[in-house]
């Protein structure tokens, strides 16, 4: 059993879901399982529609926006109106009625978890529907009949004995009859609301899958050949990594390697699953196999994140008091109810500086929490450079420029920077 994940590049318009489908019927339909982001940008336009309408504002032309899009879609696909085409419509309508009821009074991390998956309802449907129509017999699954996780909205957990047990059991014998097609990203609590799993997510939802099918593998289709050591749009002679460690994966992608989602990995390398990350542009061209290969280290180049939108904080206490255990448990318990990832931190007798993603509304509530003990500087607009197995050839400079340094942290073979 196989299970391949498809990103928004890869179903960008009709071509491109054109061309999804050539891609599976080339490699095989039988026990595989596809499972689909929303198409395109579609989610930046679903949670700039979640923004509008919280803030009472005028939502009617974003809506309007994501509904033709996919009209056009699926008339395109199917050169006309037919069933699929109301199926869309359907969903369309019940995006809408959500919208009506009473979600203006709730927060917002769970306004956009009934909001946001409307994007991968939709693009499955789509898929699924002109799959069907081109020859290749398939079942639209609904994933929140399968991933089931807590509430913590926007970021939801899964609860994987629930989960576990209904995918072995249930999703196993469907996708044994037939190609079966399902959302990334998307959950639901055992109450029966909608979450996600953080941005990016459905990469992870192929490996929770793939755990509970006990896969024999996990293909994401990318509009890159594979991994990289570094992003072919910064690092112009950027090289393929042909074969990486599951260990390797996870730390690339922890510091933000933005081709596979951190959480991807561990399910994977515990039923020891390979992934492969391929080109749907060339599907086979070999790409990047991650597994568990004999040597544990098996990248022999320098490697090259660079993250945007970063935030420094810096920390000290009003009451003059070292920054030690008391203040750090409060400090990280705030960090953690604020649902903040922090991606470098550095702590002096007097200060504690925090690295972290620039998430507006979880910054703005975290400097509320701790407003009261701390007194905060930050800078914004920063990158932060990550750079592995650096040696000889290692060329900082071109990626530094004349950039001011305000941060520098190193552990074990990594090299962090965070740059102005
Ligand atoms: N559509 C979601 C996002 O853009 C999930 C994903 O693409 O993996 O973040
Ligand atoms: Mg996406």
């Amino acid at each position: 059993m196989q299970v391949f994940k498809f990103g928004g590049a890869s179903v960008k318009d009709a071509d491109a879901v054109r061309n999804v489908a050539e891609l599976i019927r080339n490699k095989g339909s039988k026990d595989v399982l596809v499972v689909v982001s929303a198409m395109g940008k579609n989610t930046n336009l679903l949670e700039a529609l979640v923004e509008s309408y919280l803030k009472g504002e005028e939502y009617q032309n974003v809506l309007n926006e994501f509904a033709s899009f996919h009209r056009q879609i699926i008339r395109d696909l199917i050169g006309g109106e037919d069933q699929g085409y109301y199926e869309v419509e359907n969903l369309l309508i019940e995006l809408e009625c959500a919208l009506d009821g009473d979600l203006v009074n709730r927060s917002y991390d769970f306004v956009y978890d009934q909001i946001v998956p409307y994007g991968e309802l939709i693009s499955t449907r789509i898929v699924s529907h002109y799959l069907n129509s081109a020859g290749i017999n398939n079942r639209w699954l609904d994933a929140r009949n399968f991933i089931y996780t807590t509430s913590d909205h926007r970021r939801a957990r899964v609860d994987w004995s629930v989960t576990d047990d209904l995918i072995s059991k249930k999703a196993r014998r469907l996708v044994e009859k037939q190609l079966t097609i399902t959302q990334g990203f998307i959950g639901r609590t055992s109450g029966n609301a909608m979450t996600t799993l953080g941005r990016e997510g459905s990469d992870y939802t192929a490996a929770i899958f793939a755990y509970g099918l006990n896969a024999d593998s996990v293909t994401i289709w990318k509009d890159v050949p594979g991994v990289m050591n570094g992003d072919p749009k910064r690092i112009p002679d950027a090289v393929l990594l042909p074969e990486i460690s599951f260990k390797e994966a996870i730390e690339l992608a922890y510091y933000g390697a933005s081709v596979i989602h951190p959480k991807t990995i561990q399910p994977l390398m515990r039923k020891g699953i390979p992934l492969y990350v391929k080109s749907f542009v060339n599907p086979d061209a070999p790409g990047t196999h991650v597994a568990d290969h004999d040597r544990q280290e098996v990248i022999e180049v320098p490697c090259y994140i660079v993250k945007d939108n970063q935030i420094l904080l810096s920390l000290s206490s009003k009451d003059f008091s070292f920054i030690v255990e008391d203040n750090l448990g409060h400090i990280f318990n705030a960090l953690a109810t604020c649902g903040i990832q922090v991606n470098v931190m550095q702590n002096t007798a007097i200060s504690f500086s925090i690295c972290a993603n620039n998430d507006g509304r979880r910054i703005n509530r975290f400097l509320e929490m701790i407003g009261d003990d701390y007194l905060v500087e930050n800078q914004t607009s920063l990158v932060l450079l990550t750079v592995f197995n650096i040696n000889e050839e290692t060329n900082l400079n071109r990626l530094i420029e004349t950039r001011e340094q305000l941060l520098e942290h190193k552990t074990g073979n990594a090299l962090q920077l965070v740059l102005k």
